[in-house]
């Protein structure tokens, strides 16, 4: 069932959200301030509706920290105020969208159907980056980039370290490896992988010499570490 969180500390206003929603088919956890919001946060929770205005801790406060716990949640600021300093100041911490009261209930409804929508989409979607320490793989591109600078890589060195991303830490066999990346026709023939592994550390270790990264796990294969 998708659930929201709503944390809103004018009791008048948080019923009157909560029960549209609840009517609109969400499941709803209320928090009246934004300790308690932060208290109730769990990770299956889809979205959160914040208001700013608080007390204690405000809403900006308290979306940064949902933001800093789950960067796929939808997140929705609340404010009495129409400046559009606060406006960027939400979306720049992190929120995806802003309501201003007063509002109807259909527009809210709407609203947070919407975002409802692209955070289940963006759900659904294979992770598009994989980092690994200071790497980053990008599997739309299909590029890989330390420290933020682009490697020139051969597709076959992109999909080792593809697969080596994806198995940090764990020593892969030659053959696995070839496998993988060449497929089974190439079995057998072992020594391209370790031509392929030295290219590639010449391409990402400090020390190709004495890798870091791309190390030989005797009897074993290789292991990735980040
Ligand atoms: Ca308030």
């Amino acid at each position: 069932m998708r659930s929201i969180l709503v944390c809103e500390d004018e009791a008048a206003i948080r019923d009157f959200v909560v029960i549209n929603l609840q009517y609109a088919g969400y499941r709803v956890v209320e928090a009246a301030s934004g300790e308690e919001a932060l208290e109730k946060f769990d990770s299956d929770i889809d979205m959160a509706l914040l208001d700013i205005m608080l007390p204690g801790i405000n809403g900006f406060e308290v979306c940064r920290e949902l933001r800093r716990r789950s960067n796929t949640m939808g997140i929705i600021m609340l404010s009495a105020r129409t400046q559009e300093a606060e406006k960027i100041e939400a979306l720049s911490l992190g929120a995806d969208d802003y309501v201003t009261k007063p509002f109807s209930p259909s527009e809210l409804i709407a609203r947070i159907d919407a975002l409802y929508r692209r955070v289940s989409a963006a759900r659904e979607q294979p992770a598009e980056e994989i980092r690994s320490g200071d790497f980053t793989l990008n599997v739309r591109n299909r590029t890989v980039t330390k420290d933020g600078v682009p490697l020139d890589l051969t597709q076959v060195g992109y999909q080792i370290l593809y697969l080596f991303f994806t198995h940090p830490n764990t020593p892969l066999e030659r053959t696995e490896i070839l496998r993988q990346v060449w497929g089974e026709s190439y079995v057998g023939a072992e020594k391209i992988v370790d031509v392929n592994i030295r290219r590639l550390r010449m391409k990402i270790e400090d020390e190709p010499s004495e890798p870091v990264h791309i190390r030989t796990v005797r009897g074993q294969g290789y292991q990735w570490t980040a």
